[in-house]
């Protein structure tokens, strides 16, 4: 995702900002608390200094205090990628700063040094093995540092298993996944999409058929990064069927980045390794929240020993893609998860589905394109005249299409605050009738598009 930066500037937050700073105890820095914390700033402007030049300048705190400030502010407007910011729980492990904690080489096997994490991450991934229904004894992971280190992990599984396969990912797969066909020079074909952002399974036939001879290894996307749809991997597997791929001449990865920890709630047993998969990967910081980025990766045990070397410097074997690994990141992940607990994160869901539901049908009655893909938080809709708008929402915008991610902590304060922006821009935007909004019919559907032409189409049948 991209990263925060403050190049424009903002409206001061009509609702109060949550969290950050009202629950932290940030001792010192609170009572540093400087006026000016509102005021739309260009830019940070901050420079590293040497400490005795710093006499003419704010310290280091004040600077520091204002950009929390700065954050408080901006996290009501937090709502166009998929990032859970409700944790509760950073007061509690903040003590753990004082300690280097580093997980690198296997979470399995002994350190040399004390100073990891592995038991919490050990249980963090029993947690996941459990419920992708696989055994402990069998499966294999580790907690990486995002969803993107999971795919470029995934894939290289498969092959490492099926060196002559090639890689089959939709148009709608994430980037990391050419990423990977890149890195690893592999073979590559891009599967077409339907107009809600699913793989298209005749395509993926067809190419299939072709390539036939061929390993092939998919990339399964559970919940697409922009339009959140889900592919089916019940008809994926039937299709390699269909086209006489055995169980040795392919291997799944099923990138769950987002919907991981959706969709076992809505539609149990969907991703499960009791199918012919071969690994799933999910981003720890996302749905389940997590101040840093990290995920989770499971695998075949069976699998890993391809990819094992024996490392002496580290006194392990590593068969993982970074050397360092966060070891703070599984301690915050085994916190969320116990302290939430399936009922908890059910509960979630559920209010994201509805908060979702809710902001696509407000959209809808206000007459603007949008489109809402079945088991996703993700509300497509037409991309929004104005930079200006487009910044302050902090929207990520593709071709002519804008979409904002329901996540845990976004309330229907916020959606309303975000539709009645919207709505008073649009006004002004389209007032004279010289522009009209976008038409979308080919990104999100006619059925979908609200623009004038499709709109007329709808009203008069
Ligand atoms: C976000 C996302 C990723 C990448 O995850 P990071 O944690 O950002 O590396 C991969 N796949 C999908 C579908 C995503 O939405």
């Amino acid at each position: 995702m991209g990263s925060l930066s403050f190049e424009k500037d903002f409206e001061p937050s009509v609702v109060t900002p949550r969290g950050l700073i009202a629950n932290g105890d940030f001792g010192e820095m609170k009572r540093l608390k400087v006026a000016t914390a509102t005021t739309p700033r260009k830019n940070l402007n901050i420079t590293v200094t040497e400490p005795g030049s710093r006499n003419d300048g704010p310290s280091l705190d004040c600077i520091l205090m204002n950009y929390i400030d700065t954050l408080s502010q901006r996290i009501n407007y937090h709502i166009g990628y998929p990032v859970n910011i409700c944790y509760e729980h950073y007061a509690s492990l903040a003590p753990l700063l004082q300690f280097h904690l580093n997980n690198c080489g296997d979470p399995f096997l002994q350190n040399t040094v004390d100073f990891h994490s592995k038991d919490f991450e050990v249980a963090v991934l029993n947690w996941f093995a459990d419920l992708w229904e696989i055994e402990k004894d069998q499966y294999w992971g580790y907690v990486t540092n995002g969803g993107t280190e999971g795919n470029l992990h995934g894939i290289l599984v498969g092959r490492e298993l099926l060196p002559t396969g090639i890689l089959y990912a939709s148009k709608d797969s994430h980037y990391s996944v050419a990423k990977a066909a890149m890195m690893y020079r592999m073979n590559f074909e891009m599967v077409n999409t339907s107009v809600h952002g699913e793989m298209d399974y005749s395509d993926l036939k067809a190419k299939l058929l072709q390539n036939k001879g061929k390993p092939a290894i998919i990339n399964v996307t559970i919940g697409t990064t922009f339009k959140g749809a889900v592919d089916d991997l019940d008809i994926i597997l039937q299709t390699l069927k269909d086209c006489g791929y055995t169980h040795d001449q392919f291997y799944i990865h099923c990138d769950a980045a987002l919907n991981g920890l959706i969709i076992p709630f809505i539609k149990n047993q969907m991703i499960s390794f009791k199918k012919p998969i071969g690994s799933v990967t999910i981003s720890g910081h996302k749905f389940l929240g997590c101040p840093m980025p990290c995920g989770i990766q499971i695998t075949r045990k069976s699998y890993i020993n391809n990819l094992s070397r024996k490392v002496e410097y580290i006194a392990s074997v590593d068969a993982t893609i970074s050397g360092s690994r966060n070891g703070l990141a599984p301690i915050f992940l085994w916190y969320s998860l116990s302290a939430k607990g399936q009922i908890g994160l059910q509960k979630d869901v559920k209010r994201c589905l509805d908060n979702a539901k809710y902001l696509k049908d407000r959209l809808q009655q206000a007459g603007i394109s949008v489109m809402l893909n079945e088991l996703s938080i993700i509300v497509v809709l037409e991309r929004p005249r104005d930079h200006e708008f487009v910044r302050r929402w902090q929207l990520s915008c593709v071709r002519d299409m804008a979409h904002v991610i329901v996540m845990p902590g976004i309330t229907r304060e916020i959606l309303d605050n975000f539709v009645n922006d919207l709505l008073q821009q649009r006004k002004k935007w389209y007032k004279d009738g010289n522009v009209t909004p976008p038409c979308v019919a080919e990104d999100i559907g006619a059925q979908n598009c609200a623009c004038s032409y499709h709109k007329i189409d709808f009203i008069i049948p």
